[in-house]
């Protein structure tokens, strides 16, 4: 056996709510314009088949509950966004999983926030570029404990909102997802094969803005807790436009 040449990365794990387990991530998959107010307000129809993007598992940001995490204002953008988002922890492996065996497939489900540099995300977009660095930076994706679904079932009506310094900026139900769970398992699993350990970020309602440093959000999915997250300072932060 082999000995690593640098120290092996460390593993990145969720909260499960209610015990001292920790759930293990392998991929995070996100879905783009899943509800369709959302998809208007960024200018497409409401009626386009799920896409989707992944962030990489060391983006992930896990909060236990009744904490308030601190991120920092991410570099190289002016218009840092939050997403509120409903998120499936998959723990059981398939492909080509049909619709009415997609929840067999859910390990659980948790509070996220897609963080997303949106000036770069949309250059990227105009340029037909992928997204990468609008949308799969460090400490993008934020996430709270995870309830198993053995204990709390399947949610399909739940408020979802979050709050930046006490103001509603999103505010909507899992029930209006254009793509529900099940069916978005059912699409994703014909891309890639899930695995025990993703995670699959639903998408978010219509209502995304900024977020500026200094500011406070409190993002709930009605039966899944809350996430508490302060931005601090920036890191270094040219304007977009320095970058080449
Ligand atoms: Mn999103």
């Amino acid at each position: 056996m082999s000995a690593y040449v640098l120290p092996p990365p460390p593993a990145t794990a969720v909260p499960v709510a209610g015990s001292d387990l920790l759930f293990p991530v392998r991929r995070v998959y996100c879905v783009g314009r899943n509800y369709a107010a959302h998809a208007r307000e960024m200018g497409f129809s409401d009626r386009e088949p799920p896409f989707f993007f992944c962030k990489p598992t060391d983006a992930i940001v896990p909060i236990r509950e009744g904490t308030t995490a601190e991120i920092p204002y991410p570099a190289c953008t002016t218009d840092f966004q939050h997403e509120i988002e409903l998120v499936v922890a998959i723990g059981r492996r398939g492909s080509d999983i049909p619709v009415g065996e997609a929840l067999d497939h859910v390990f659980g489900y948790a509070v996220g926030l897609d963080m997303t540099r949106r000036d770069l995300q949309i250059r990227m977009r105009e340029q037909g570029r992928p997204w990468e660095i609008g949308k799969s930076f460090d400490g993008s994706a934020l996430v709270g404990e995870i309830r198993a679904a053995a204990a709390i079932g399947h949610p399909e009506r739940a408020r979802i909102r979050v709050d930046v310094d006490g103001q509603t900026r999103q505010d909507s139900d899992i029930d209006q997802l254009i793509w529900n769970v099940a069916e978005t398992i059912a699409h994703l699993s014909g891309w890639f094969e899930l695995h025990p350990g993703d995670l699959v970020y639903t998408g978010t309602p219509a209502g995304v803005g900024p977020v500026q440093a200094g500011q406070t959000m409190i993002g709930v999915v009605e039966g899944l807790g809350e996430l508490r997250v302060h931005v601090g300072a920036g890191l270094q932060n040219p304007t977009p436009s320095a970058r080449p």
